[in-house]
């Protein structure tokens, strides 16, 4: 799924190693806690692909999935790629928050109070995780739900299982399971691949693109500093060279909505 942008940009082919568990670094049903931020993770995922593969060259995604941290009531897919070339010595990593996802949950008794989360989730086009609400108890998580007979069963287990008699439901955020999820990957994966194209001015090293922002947009009516970005900065994975570029979507100040004096 991730091959065919990177073969289009820069010419790789990707090979996914035979057994190997990144289950271990983490899971998002719960059971393993991830360590480290999301950046560290697919990047020490990368390198366990490297390792079994016995190659220079690694690649790996990670995603969360949360509110929104500008729009606190909406859902957003962080998607993040680590690219690790142990040749050229770099580490590249792309990343998007996206507002396409179906990530929720939801916990319930019967299969007819979830009607309305089952549309929220696009459930069966999307799978399903259901576990005891209580908490997790040994052979009772159920992954990758797509079938409503399964789906029934795992509630009435589940259900009776816990200790408030409800069963805690969540979408599957697993890539196989979440066509949703695989779009904004693939969005993230033609990122990549634009930025491996793109050289460094300086040095001349691929994987040149946004390192950091710095923020302080000004406010629209008093001119004050905002918490929107104001610039984006360009960076080099090998060298120090960076560059400050205006923000690309062209915004160049503040609504004053955004801003603490104008609107407290
Ligand atoms: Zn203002
Ligand atoms: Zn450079």
């Amino acid at each position: 799924m991730l091959g065919q942008p990177l073969r289009a940009a820069v010419g790789l082919e990707v090979y996914v190693p035979a057994d190997l568990n990144t289950d271990l670094l983490g899971t998002f049903s719960g059971e393993v806690d991830r360590q480290g931020t999301p950046r560290e993770v697919a990047l020490r995922k990368a390198r366990l692909g490297m390792n079994a593969a016995g190659l220079t060259l690694g690649l790996a995604s990670e995603g969360s999935f949360g509110p929104d941290p500008q729009l606190l009531f909406v859902s957003a897919d962080h998607e993040l790629l680590g690219f690790v070339d142990d040749g050229l010595g770099i580490e590249v990593v792309e990343q998007i928050l996206s507002p396409k996802t179906n990530f929720a949950h939801d916990a319930a008794r019967t299969f007819e109070d979830l009607k309305d989360f089952l549309a929220r989730a696009r459930f069966p086009s999307h799978g399903l995780i259901v576990r005891p609400n209580s908490g997790l108890q040994p052979g009772l998580l159920f992954k990758g739900i797509t079938k409503t007979a399964a789906l029934k069963e795992a509630l009435e287990r589940c259900a009776s299982a816990s200790e408030d008699g409800l069963a805690h439901v969540e979408t599957d955020m697993r890539a196989h399971m979440n066509p949703t999820r695989r779009q904004v990957l693939l969005e993230v994966a033609v990122g990549l691949g634009r930025r491996l194209a793109t050289l460094c001015p300086e040095c001349l090293t691929p994987g040149w693109g946004l390192v950091d922002v710095v923020r302080g947009l000004p406010c629209e009516w008093c001119g004050g500093e905002t918490e929107l970005v104001s610039a984006e900065i360009h960076g080099c994975p090998l060298c120090e060279y960076r560059e400050s570029n205006p923000r690309s979507d062209g915004l160049r100040v503040a609504p004053p909505g955004e801003c603490s004096w104008c609107n407290p």
